[in-house]
């Protein structure tokens, strides 16, 4: 177990391109992060300056209260699992997962037990003799991962060790480090750019954009209250409808006019929007496809919008909408059983107290 900070931590490559900005970030014991963003945001290149496989450019690192900037990867305890695998082939699986204590000459017996110990966790017992090559993807996973449990470091960082599998397996893989995590109680950091596994494994999220933190939360508050609309549109599948709009305090109450009419919002956001002073500034909505509801001829209705296609997924169904002479397309999730199909035009109903509001301008929350 191991507690780590990140103080103001920047990488510059040599082509003087900035990959990492000011990240800062304290990981206690026992937590499991990860970083999540789009390709080439930075998540790599932290994971690999905490690895000290890269340079630090500028700010410090400190795993257990010691500076780590300039201690060699071998001396920082730490195991890392690669998205390759990165097995030696022409070795049997056993001597796969003993290298690195063979490397610190550990006794044979010491490296059979602690071989036996991480075969009987990752269920490797029947293939210890075997080659990587006569080996499953989710089997080769699991050897790479052995090899970094043999060597019981007090940090374990994993840059996207599942993208190579398929969709069942991947499942399958994650739900099994979910339960390695829980048995070996170690601090584990974890690269991905699926948000499914960061939502599923993370107890703490950083979501990162060109080099730079934007928020850092538990999986229910980045869903919930997201911090800008980047993390709104990033969290969640299918992504968090955007609507603009022009803030109106009118006498009936405080609406935000868009497009299609006028969107009354709830007191506390109203209150919000007041206090802010905003009134005829634009604005984002943001609604999420859960939260938008089919209504009946005669209830209440936000917006008009035909059915472009309506995608069927056993319980739930999903469909995408638009309106006829608009750009805004809307994506709605609703029960399974409601008899709908392309082509129909529908009204619509948005859960007001689940609205979310963005500035458009610099994207930040203004009402969760
Ligand atoms: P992915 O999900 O695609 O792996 P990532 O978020 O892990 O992406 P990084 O690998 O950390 O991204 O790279 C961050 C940025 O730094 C990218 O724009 C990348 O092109 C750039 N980069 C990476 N290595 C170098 C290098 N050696 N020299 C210059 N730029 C680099």
């Amino acid at each position: 177990m191991a507690s780590i900070e990140l103080k103001n931590i920047c990488k510059k490559y040599e082509n003087g391109f900035e990959a990492v900005k000011d990240f800062n970030l304290k990981i206690k014991d026992n937590e499991f992060i990860i970083f999540v963003g789009p390709s080439g945001c930075g998540k790599s290149t932290t994971l690999r300056m905490i690895a000290g496989l890269e340079e630090i450019s500028e700010g410090e690192l400190w795993i257990d209260g010691k500076k780590m900037n300039g201690v060699s990867a071998s001396d920082r305890d730490i195991a890392m699992v690669f998205q390759n695998y990165a097995l030696y082939p022409h070795m049997s699986v056993r001597k796969n997962i003993a290298y690195s204590l063979k490397i610190r000459k550990e006794k044979k017996d010491v490296i059979e037990k602690k071989v036996q110990e991480a075969a009987s966790i990752l269920g490797l017992e029947g293939v210890l003799d075997r080659k990587p090559g006569q080996l499953s993807g989710g089997q080769k996973q699991r050897v790479a991962m052995g090899r970094a449990i043999v060597r019981n470091p007090k940090v374990f960082l994993m840059d996207e060790p599942l993208s190579n599998l398929d969709a069942k397996l991947r499942g399958q893989m994650r739900v099994e480090i979910a339960d390695l995590y829980h048995k070996l109680g170690t601090t584990f950091i974890y690269v991905t750019h699926d948000q499914t596994e960061a939502m599923t494994l993370g107890t703490r999220i950083v979501v990162m954009k060109d080099g730079v933190i934007q928020q850092v939360d538990s999986p229910q508050n980045l869903y919930h209250k997201p911090a800008n609309q980047f993390v709104a549109g990033f969290i969640g599948t299918p992504p968090m409808n955007f609507i603009e709009g022009v803030v109106n305090f009118a006498p009936g109450g405080v609406f935000v006019e868009t497009e299609d009419g006028k969107v009354e919002m709830p007191p506390e956001k109203a209150e919000c929007l007041k206090r802010r002073n905003l009134s005829g500034k634009r604005v984002v909505l943001g609604i999420r496809p859960e939260h938008i509801d089919i209504a009946g001829e005669n209830e209440m209705s936000h917006k008009k919008a035909v059915i472009d296609v309506y995608e069927m997924l056993g319980a739930e169904a999903m469909i995408y909408l638009s309106q006829k002479g608009s750009k805004e397309k809307l994506i709605a999730r609703i029960d399974g059983t409601m008899p709908l199909c392309a082509g129909e035009t529908v009204n619509l109903r948005y859960n007001l107290s689940k609205i979310h509001v963005f500035d458009i301008t610099t994207g930040k929350t203004i009402t969760n």
